[in-house]
Order: C-alpha cells, then structure tokens, then sequence
C-alpha cells in the first residue's frame, strides 16, 4: 500500500513537473498592510528580540512589530495532517500556550501544513490577523473565513507600516522536497524580513527558510538579499513514508549557510514530530566539522535571541 502510494507520488510528480515553467518573474507584485499604531515603538526600538516556541513558530518582536510565525500549538501526543492520510505525532510542547500569545500584528505562514498551522489555530486564531502565506495557502485560508489574507508568489512583497515603523517581507523561493515530489505537497515560500525606513539598506534583514530543501533558485537569495543578519531554517530532514527527504537535515542546514551566508544562524523545526528524522546534534555535527559554531545560536524552546541595528 504505501509503495503503491510513493510510486503514485513520484510517478505523478515528475509528470506534471515537466508540464510546469518553474522559472520565477524578475520582480513580483508590490502589497501593502497598514497597521494600526499601539505606542510599542519607542519600547523596542533599539533591541530585537526572536523568541523560540517550538517546530517552526517563533515570536519575532522589532521596531514596534511582533509576528508569529507557523503557528502550532498543538502538544506532546496530538497528531497533525499532512496530506494523502499521512499523519504525524507530536513530541514536544510548545513552549507557551495559543491562549498566552502577546497581541499579534501579523502571522507569515511559509506553508499550510498541519505542523505550521494546525487545528487548534485553524480554529481560534482570530479571523483579522492578517496572514502573509503562498498564494495556495491564502486561498486556504480564506475559505477558513480569514479576511486578511496576502498570498505571495516568489519574489512578490508586502510593505507593512505601523504609525512610523516600516517592514518589508519579501517572499523567497522554497521547494518542499525533490523536483516532482513538491508538487504533489503545499507550495512553500521562504521569506526575507527587511525592518527599517529604507528596506533596501535595512536596519535588519532576515531570513526564514520554510521547509525547503537546497535546490538551485535558493541561490537568487544572497544575490537579491546580501547580508542577512539572521537566517531561521526550518531543519528536521523530514520523511515522508519513511523514505522522502521534504525538509533539510544536519548536512543541508549547513549547506544552506553556506549559500546564504547569513552572519548568524537559528536552526528550528527539528526534534517536534516523529517524521522529523535529522535530529538538532546532526546539525551541530555538521556545523561543528564546517567550522561554524561561532555563527550559529542554538534556543531550546521557550528561548529567545536578542540582536541589535546591523551598522551597515
Ligand atoms: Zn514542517
């Protein structure tokens, strides 16, 4: 059965791969979202703050902004749904509970997987947060009944203004496995944060890989966006029926340092869910024989990174 199914999977994908032009435009559309302003500003102004909760969400707080990303609050036990029946356990918890998020300005969403936006947030999440996802999970959502939807092809952006606080999030190419299998899984987007009154000499750049392997148009990255202050990869060298690698592991991790080039690394999304096969101490392996160490920050959950204004 599930060999008949993973021939379906390859078999299908290569097929509608070849009908596909994967070739991206040069320069996508422009969105804009304006946020009310709440006087956080001047608190925060000077100091980031990246907090880790598990899988891929995180509490990114900068310049008056806090955005959550991949929400899942789903506990140690519960299960999520990742297409064609496949389920995944939970091994975690996450580190604060949905009800005890801080006041949200916006949730970017690489992708709708129930690891990244399950159940439990597909249900009280309040249907105004403005969502930034893939054009596919925007339809998704919307039919959810959210109302404040932006779905981005690659390359597109979102200009975000809160009173004088500026943000660009520009979406980045991601591919949620090998060539032909992708297909057959939920479009991904990586997505570049560019904090500051002048996104294109940010006060601070980063970058969110999503789930996505190492694959020829994540180079178009450091080439649009050089200089990343910090890069958030989503790591767990994920199998699906135990064989298919959708996600990077330890040594791909690395990898994409190596091609992106950010000046610091925080690796999440690994150790969550039992189909998360790379373990963190593959990454630190892998890391440590590169020699990396210096400009990777390791957050247990719960944990949080502070950083400050890059001089540039
Ligand atoms: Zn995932």
């Amino acid at each position: 059965m599930l060999h008949a199914l993973l021939l379906a999977l390859l078999c299908g994908g290569v097929a509608k791969a070849r009908a596909q032009a994967p070739t991206p435009p040069p320069t996508g559309e422009t969105f804009s979202l304006q946020l009310p302003a709440d006087g956080a500003q001047e608190q925060d102004a000077q100091a980031g703050t990246v907090q880790f909760i598990g899988t891929a969400t995180v509490i990114i707080r900068y310049q008056g902004f806090t955005i959550l990303t991949d929400p899942n609050f789903l506990h140690k036990g519960d299960h999520v749904h990742l297409g064609y029946g496949l389920t995944s356990e939970r091994r975690t918890n996450p580190a604060i509970r949905f009800e005890d998020l801080p006041p949200i300005d916006l949730v970017l969403l690489s992708h709708f997987h129930g690891d990244h936006f399950d159940q439990l947030v597909q249900e009280r999440l309040n249907r105004a947060t403005p969502i930034v996802s893939t054009k596919e999970a925007g339809e998704r959502l919307k039919r959810l009944g959210f109302t404040r939807t932006f779905g981005m092809g690659t390359w597109d952006r979102l200009e975000v203004r809160k009173g004088a606080a500026r943000l660009r999030i520009s979406a980045a190419p991601g591919r949620h496995g090998p060539a032909g299998v992708a297909i057959l899984l939920p479009t991904v987007m990586g997505s570049v944060l560019d904090f500051g009154a002048n996104p294109d000499v940010p006060d601070y750049r980063m970058y969110i890989s999503g789930d996505t392997l190492v694959y020829d148009d994540i180079r178009a990255i450091p080439q649009r966006f050089p200089n990343i202050d910090l890069a958030l990869l989503h790591l767990g060298g994920t199998r699906i029926l135990g064989v298919l690698k959708v996600t990077m592991d330890g040594k791909d991790g690395v990898r994409m340092m190596q091609v992106v080039r950010p000046k610091k690394t925080v690796p999440i999304h690994y150790n969550d869910y039992d189909v998360f096969k790379s373990p963190l101490a593959d990454f630190a392996r892998e890391v440590k024989a590169a020699g990396l160490e210096q400009d990777v920050v390791y957050l247990a959950h719960g944990e949080t990174y502070t950083f400050g204004r890059t001089q540039r």
